[in-house]
């Protein structure tokens, strides 16, 4: 008769081999349905997993779905995602934000194209190798649309590993733990089906608030459930919250133009368009911010509009303080800058914080 213990271990060890079966058996029955996945049984297209892995980066599914399609019908492949400008795909991306993922989005179309014939590597070191990739991107593209042994560990995943297996250690400095751990939910094959499954028993079931537990096909041995304190987890080193940045915007019509700029390339929203505007500084006043007004003939004094425009970036908040002043036709823009027709205005690559900027000043 086995001791105890042996038996304990026998036990856990059948538990976790069953688990990504369990897993595959649920998925088969509650996938979601989503824009950029293959009907049961088809092998996914890289171009639409690559596409929505991309915009999925730190936006919600309700969000990029729309933006994923618009995207497809005007390239639908990654060739003539290549042969796209950057100046149209970051006009089409606008209000996506994060916008250096757009320019890395295009950056990696055209290296597929001229570099691959416009075929994606089918390896996670070939994937790799392009702009914008991460390994969270590489194993993705590779177990979902090749089919490859590999699993990529996104947010909804890390926490549901993180449950299953109780791990304290908090994050980020857990993330090798739970990505060594989440490869044990990895079946024989349909890798991709396994980490989808993942992805979408994290979104629907195993939820950062209200886990329901209770139809989770991992419920018997999970961790965190057996001990009640499955919300505790993931386990989050404490947040440094960034200092509070100040600016002022600058909002001057002509008529029905809008003086508009475009921001260098490198940088935060490079490349994007903006409306002329102060430094954005922790300690900016409101005196200095208007010494950096733009100087145009025939504005004489600024009009500050009530209330402030607040914005958050990943790593700091922002104030904008919004001027406003109307020029006589012909004025001529400052140098770098031009006119643009408000109706056209939605034809921009603007980012959403000049977007409220804009509204503010125009309303
Ligand atoms: S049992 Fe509950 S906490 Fe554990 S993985 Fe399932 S949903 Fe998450």
């Amino acid at each position: 008769m086995p001791s105890l213990a042996a038996r304990k271990k026998q036990t856990a060890a059948e538990s976790s081999a069953s688990r990504p079966a369990l897993l595959l058996d649920w998925y088969d029955r509650h996938r979601r349905r989503l824009p950029w996945r293959a009907a049961a049984g088809e092998r996914a297209d890289p171009y639409r997993v690559w596409l929505s892995e991309i915009m999925l980066q730190q936006t919600g599914v309700k969000t990029v779905g729309p933006y994923f399609e618009k995207f497809l019908a005007r390239w639908p492949d990654v060739g003539a995602l290549g042969r796209a400008s950057q100046d149209d795909v970051l006009r089409m991306w606008a209000g996506l934000g994060y916008y250096s993922r757009a320019r890395n989005l295009h950056a990696c179309a055209v290296a597929v194209l001229r570099d691959h014939g416009g075929v994606f590597p089918g390896s996670e070191e070939g994937l790799r190798q392009l702009p914008g990739i991460g390994p969270y991107t590489a194993r993705a593209i590779a177990a979902i649309a090749f089919d490859i042994q590999t699993m990529p560990v996104d947010g909804n995943i890390e926490r549901v590993v993180s449950r299953l297996y109780a791990v304290e250690e908090p994050l980020p400095q857990a993330k090798p733990r739970i990505q060594e751990l989440a490869a044990t939910l990895l079946g024989a094959s349909r890798a991709g089906d396994s980490a989808q499954a993942l992805m979408d028993l994290g979104s629907s079931i195993c939820t950062p608030k209200k886990p329901a537990c209770a139809l989770c096909p991992l419920n018997e041995d999970c961790a965190a459930r057996l001990r009640g304190d499955q919300e505790s987890f993931p386990r989050k080193a404490p947040k440094k919250s960034g200092t509070l940045r100040r600016g002022a915007a600058f909002i001057v019509t002509r008529g029905d133009e809008l003086l508009v700029r475009t921001r260098a390339e490198k940088g935060l929203l490079g490349g994007m368009t903006e409306v002329p505007g102060s430094d954005w500084l922790a300690g900016q006043d409101d005196k200095a911010a208007l010494k950096q007004a733009p100087e145009l003939k025939g504005i004489t004094r600024w009009h500050r509009k009530v209330g402030v425009v607040t914005h958050v970036f990943t790593h700091f908040p922002l104030e904008l303080v919004i001027y406003t002043a109307d020029v006589a036709a012909r004025t001529r823009p400052p140098a770098g800058m031009r006119w643009v027709p408000v109706a056209t205005l939605a034809d921009e690559a603007l980012p959403n914080v000049m977007r409220k900027a804009i509204a503010h000043g125009l309303d």
